[in-house]
């Protein structure tokens, strides 16, 4: 998005608030948020990254003195030391106040009943729902997660209109009222769905079983929680909230803004948070921002439904490849399965991508599969590859998420 003079002054207010910080303090040593005069000046400041704010812990990023910190949330770190981000009353209050603006946007009422599956606790998710769901003056379901007998119970005798889960929880539910023949009794009319990478075909199977709408929310716990971000019923991208942070797209290796309309690392920058401001936050999302005006007459720009992650990503002869693009292009050829590896080589000046693919054709058939593949990995992922087929089975599997790109260039 555009950096305009008034973005640069709020960034240059936020820099002078971070340094009470002992971690911004140390990284914005020799930094003065007065240098700040032009856009130029703003990309030459390091980015923050999830590493460093681990180094914080616990308390290193509290930019406020304690007695106006009113609360902790923690991010889920899959391993090591936690992150913990303090809030002061008047973030909590930001936070809730750009949630009810999300309920808005999707159409949600105080007459709604909003059941909420997220989880409460450390995490952001089920206290920002419920924060956004009071403020609305919605009747908040603080349910949690699990317990799906109960979650239906509660749904039908409360007549709850709205459901808050993940994509996978919700389709979850959708199959369960499905199997007992629940749906008529059900009156859900919305869902709104935390943003993670989820198929156009289990949108549909989510929004056909549950009979509901389903809108995309945004958001990490580094930045408030779910909730900076929201889809409209125009269901293309999602409307970011702007009056509270400015976001950037840059590209994951070279650290460098993209061209408009290209894909790349969501960095965010807050612009009024008290308790953990934080400047050019690297948040691993892929995404790309969408041009011009919604239909909707909301003039907070979008970005694009989340494609991935950053980590997963890599470039080739300048097209971008990531494991989301790779299985969606797979799934559609008939024989091949699900697994792959891709090898990433640089031989002779050009750098050349070999793609390994399970199937359970006769090996006699592999040559006129492999061109099939070819054709459509070109199609759909923008590089020609040299397929080969390999029988199932045959690659590497292992106990957690398998890596599916090894990059040898470098
Ligand atoms: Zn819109």
């Amino acid at each position: 998005m555009k950096l305009n003079p008034d973005i640069l002054a709020q960034i240059r207010e936020n820099i002078a608030h971070a340094k009470n910080s002992e971690f911004y303090k140390k990284k914005f040593d020799g930094i003065e948020p007065e240098d700040m005069k032009t856009e130029a000046d703003f990309l030459k400041l390091p980015f923050t990254g999830k590493e460093d704010l681990r180094d914080a812990y616990p308390l290193g990023l509290a930019a406020v003195s304690d007695e106006k910190i009113v609360r902790i949330h923690s991010s889920s770190g899959t391993t090591g030391t936690p992150v913990i981000i303090p809030y002061t009353q008047k973030d909590v209050n930001d936070w809730a106040f750009m949630f009810k603006r999300c309920y808005e946007t999707a159409g949600i009422t105080a007459k709604d009943r909003i059941q909420i599956t997220p989880g409460y606790g450390l995490w952001t998710a089920g206290i920002g729902f419920q924060l956004g769901a009071e403020l609305l003056g919605a009747m908040a379901v603080p349910m949690g997660p699990g317990n799906t007998d109960k979650q239906i119970k509660m749904m039908i005798d409360l007549q709850s209109t709205v459901i808050a889960a993940t994509s996978s929880y919700a389709l979850l539910l959708a199959e369960e009222i499905e199997k007992h023949g629940l749906k008529d009794k059900v009156k859900l009319k919305k869902g709104v769905i935390g943003s993670e990478r989820w198929g156009e075909k289990m949108r549909r199977r989510i929004a056909c079983e549950l009979g509901v709408e389903l809108y995309d929310i945004y958001g990490l716990t580094e930045i408030y929680g779910p909730g900076i971000g929201m889809s409209c019923k125009h269901e293309c991208g999602m409307h970011m909230w702007t009056d509270f942070l400015y976001y950037e797209l840059i590209d994951p290796k070279t650290g460098l803004n993209v061209k408009e309309g290209e894909i790349g690392e969501l960095v965010i920058t807050t612009l009024k948070k008290e308790g953990a401001p934080l400047i050019r936050y690297r948040t691993h999302d892929l995404t790309r921002e969408l041009p011009g005006e919604c239909k909707c007459g909301l003039h907070f720009p979008r970005i694009d439904t989340l494609i991935g992650r950053s980590d997963d990503m890599v470039k080739v002869k300048g097209a971008i490849i990531f494991p989301g693009k790779v299985d969606e292009a797979l799934s559609q050829i008939d024989g091949v399965s699900s697994e792959y590896q891709i090898m990433l080589d640089h031989l002779n000046g050009r750098d050349k991508l070999t793609l390994f693919f399970e199937t359970s054709v006769p090996q006699a058939e592999y040559a006129e599969l492999e061109k099939r593949v070819a054709v459509q990995f070109k199609e759909r992922v923008g590089v020609t590859p040299s397929p080969k087929a390999v029988g199932m089975g045959e690659l590497p599997r292992s106990e957690k998420k398998s890596t599916r790109i090894f990059d040898n260039r470098y």
